[in-house]
């Protein structure tokens, strides 16, 4: 199975039986994330490091970037806020596309699973994306040919094309899901969507038992807001997993839930799902922690912590569908730190059996 071989690949920092991981707050709203997961984790007792490194966004140099980069390549895992990038003049664009650009982190997975009780515009979604994280039209190769007139390019391979394909596939085996989606633009863009379709369709055929069709990415928005119950895996290129995964998590109860999961073939990235950096919001003790919660938890999931893993994600569960403490952004009062104090509260109750002896 090349997905379990890529994740046995990833190399795990640990030492006397502890993981260090690599922390990265960014922006915004990042560094009360970060808090909440190290509070929690320092209260649960998991037995995980966090190597913090702070990326300055006004910094004119990418020396920051390096420095995280290269821990991320020592440890093997991270967790990440939004990192800002504030420095346009010395043509650094955007440091989260270049740290996965350089960890070749090709797949982002998002799983969107309904929350009960949450307020939402549908119920009963359980979808995931599977989305290629480091080429099509993040490739960040643009410019003005003459004035007035910019070029954009767009980069679709069959190399990336084959191994998200695979992956997405190898994914809905492993994991009991019975359809395949790709979704694409390659009516338009018959040659760079037209290759990622032909490689997914040529993939497909690898996996009998799961059922592939595809769904131009415009009828795909639509449908996700009618009746997304009928998706089960979206596969899907760069720019359009943005799309369908924020068109999701609005179908579902916004940014502040979802986690998404970053994979190449020897590290791995966690995060919120939807990659904001709620500046607006940040220091006032109003935005949803969950989103990052969960991420800690795939993160410990991956690292192999799963009684941890389970004991905090049956904690998120119980605060937000059991006891209903949401945050404004799902339509509650609560703070950010009224959420993680119930979450300790169903830790020290110990509803599962998560100490270890
Ligand atoms: P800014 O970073 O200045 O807020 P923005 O308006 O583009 O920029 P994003 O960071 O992209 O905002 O976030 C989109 C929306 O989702 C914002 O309204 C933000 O407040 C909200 N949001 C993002 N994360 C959370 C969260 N964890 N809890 C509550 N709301 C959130």
């Amino acid at each position: 199975n090349p997905i379990q071989k890529r994740i046995a690949a990833i190399p795990k920092a640990q030492y006397g039986g502890r993981h260090t991981v690599t922390m990265l707050p960014g922006g915004g709203i990042g560094l009360e994330l970060s808090n909440y997961v190290r509070e929690i984790f320092r209260y649960a007792g998991v037995p995980v490091d966090f190597e913090v490194i702070d990326i300055d966004p006004n910094s004119e140099t990418n020396d920051d970037l390096d420095y995280a980069i290269t821990s991320i390549k020592r440890n093997g895992v991270a967790i990440k806020g939004n990192i800002e990038t504030k420095s346009e003049a010395t043509g650094i664009i955007s440091r989260n596309v270049a740290l996965r650009n350089e960890l070749d982190l090709f797949v982002n997975v998002l799983h969107c699973k309904s929350y009960p009780g949450v307020r939402s515009h549908h119920k009963d979604i359980d979808l995931i994306v599977v989305r290629q994280n480091t080429e099509g039209e993040y490739a960040m190769l643009e410019h003005e040919s003459v004035r007035g007139v910019v070029e954009s390019l767009k980069i679709i391979t069959v190399e990336a094309s084959e191994r998200l394909s695979r992956f997405a596939f190898e994914y809905a085996r492993k994991n009991g899901r019975k359809k395949v989606t790709t979704i694409h633009k390659a009516n338009i863009m018959k040659l760079s969507d037209g290759c990622f379709l032909e490689t997914s369709k040529r993939i497909a055929k690898e996996y009998p038992d799961i059922e592939h069709n595809n769904m131009i990415i415009d009828n795909t928005c639509m449908q996700l807001v009618a009746k997304p119950q009928q998706f089960d895996v979206l596969l899907t290129t760069n720019l359009y997993g943005s799309i369908c995964t924020n068109v999701i998590c609005g179908l579902v109860g916004g940014a502040g839930l979802y986690s998404g999961r970053n994979y190449g073939d020897h590290y791995a990235v966690f995060e919120p799902g939807t990659r904001n950096t709620g500046s607006s919001i940040a220091g006032k003790n109003i935005c949803n922690p969950f989103a990052m919660l969960n991420a800690s938890v795939d993160m410990l999931n991956h690292l192999g912590h799963t009684q941890h893993a389970n004991a905090i994600s049956t904690a998120i569960y119980e605060t937000i569908v059991k006891d209903k403490i949401h945050t404004a952004d799902l339509g509650g009062t609560a703070s950010s730190t009224d959420c993680i104090q119930n979450v300790l509260k169903h830790l020290a109750a110990g509803q599962v059996s998560w100490k270890i002896a």
